[in-house]
């Protein structure tokens, strides 16, 4: 939703579920996982980047990542069960 659905290297816009989530500096080169190193990225862009930062696989952000001022409000209809892990940090979980 901050990204606007748009895949933050190539631009193009996706469903929500062609969209993958891409660690601007990679986690195995101990990028953290939070709002400002996370973009949407397209399987293509994603699998092209790889493990490399933007600047080594040469593809710029096209906007930098912040973290949004608002939080979503959607009322998520999956339980915490079906929570992909990656996204558990950016969501606040009901329970019960
Ligand atoms: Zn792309």
């Amino acid at each position: 939703m901050r990204d606007n659905y748009t895949c933050q290297y190539c631009g193009t816009k996706f469903h929500a579920k062609q969209l993958t989530l891409d660690h601007v500096v990679p986690a195995s080169h101990n990028g953290p996982k939070n709002w400002t190193n996370v973009v949407s990225a397209c399987r293509d862009c994603n699998q092209r980047k790889a493990n490399r930062t933007p600047r080594t696989a040469n593809m710029p952000l096209l906007t930098e990542p912040r973290a949004p001022s608002w939080l979503p409000t959607l009322e998520l209809e999956i339980s915490a069960d079906h929570v992909p892990p990656d996204w558990a940090p950016y969501l606040r979980l009901k329970t019960g």
